[in-house]
């Protein structure tokens, strides 16, 4: 279905030979990495995806993300060598979930079959907005401090005598949780996430939460869309595609302020948060009012008075990303 919803943007299909050679289930003859990963074998024509899927609304997101790298693969594929990489790392993370956003919409599950009855009601799109917000706005805190820690480790800022206590600090002051039970340096809590002892950068994902918004509304201008930004689905748009298309063949021969340029048609050459934070108005409104006589944050010295809630920790971090503006 990843594959059939590029098509009908006009983009790329996998090679034929991309299904016998990727691994899309759990083997059972060996041990394999589950986590989820797309490969370019940099001779033009081999790409694959490794991923023990299963027949869940998860993976059926994450299969998105990871055919979106792999038609980032597909667009680029003329580029030398040097240049088969995303605009930035935070592109190539980006261009999966930025289609996500159309093939999650209540309308598009329904019109593939997908979703019985998509009742269109303020109810069910605050509901909808609030799993969303769970999704990309209960993260961004998390993608951010994970590097933010792992930065200062390298730097020595961190000393090696208080790993554990540094992850946990940043872990109550941007996301507002603590751990259930005591914890010591005897732990080593952050080698938990799969990208730690992988040594794989992870700052991409905090920029793609950002852009992939961004793309998304790059594409529903494109595709002629009017109406809210949440609603949009870019199914079947040429135009949507063309414009997708055009900056991901691009791959990194152009700096990345000339592929936003480019996206966004000359309105800026800057990562934005004005799209997210678009997406989410209906959503802010409603919690402003919901908590508008509850405290808001947490306070994390020491455990005192932290106050955490998921719809608290929105109307905290909405704000904070409008404040994001990158170069
Ligand atoms: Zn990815």
């Amino acid at each position: 279905m990843a594959d059939d919803f590029f098509a009908s943007l006009g983009m790329k299909s996998v090679p034929e030979d991309f299904w016998e050679k990727s691994m899309l289930w759990k083997p059972e003859d060996r041990d394999v990495v589950c986590h989820a990963s797309a490969w370019d074998f940099c001779d033009r024509g081999d790409f694959r995806i490794k991923q023990c899927t299963e027949v869940t609304m998860e993976d059926f997101v994450t299969a998105h993300h990871e055919m979106g790298h792999i038609q980032y693969y597909l667009q680029y594929v003329d580029q030398p060598l040097v240049f088969r990489e995303g605009a930035n790392p935070g592109f190539h993370e980006a261009v999966g979930d930025a289609i996500s956003l159309s093939v999650i919409t209540p309308s598009h599950l329904r019109q593939v079959g997908l979703l019985n009855k998509a009742e269109d009601d303020y109810e069910n799109d605050m509901n909808f907005l609030f799993t969303m917000g769970m999704e990309k706005i209960a993260f961004m805190p998390f993608g951010y401090l994970l590097d933010k820690w792992r930065w200062k480790v390298f730097s020595g800022e961190i000393s090696s005598e208080r790993l554990n206590e540094a992850w946990w600090d940043y872990r109550i002051k941007y996301q507002g949780i603590s751990p259930p039970v005591n914890r010591t340096e005897e732990n080593f809590d952050a080698g938990a996430k799969y990208h730690v002892p992988s040594n794989i950068p992870y700052i991409r994902y905090f920029v793609s939460f950002v852009l992939q918004f961004q793309l998304h509304q790059a594409m529903c201008d494109a595709a002629g869309y009017e109406g809210p930004l949440y609603k949009c689905d870019v199914y079947k748009s040429k135009e949507a595609g063309r414009l997708l298309s055009s900056v991901l063949a691009l791959g990194s021969a152009k700096p990345s302020p000339e592929a936003i340029r480019i996206l966004t048609n000359g309105r800026t050459t800057k990562m934005d948060a004005a799209p997210i934070l678009e997406y989410f108005e209906p959503l802010m409104r409603w919690l402003e009012e919901e908590n508008a006589e509850s405290p808001l944050g947490w306070r994390g010295e020491n455990g005192a008075d932290v106050k955490t809630s998921i719809g608290v920790l929105i109307t905290i971090v909405l704000p904070i990303i409008s404040r994001f503006i990158f170069e």
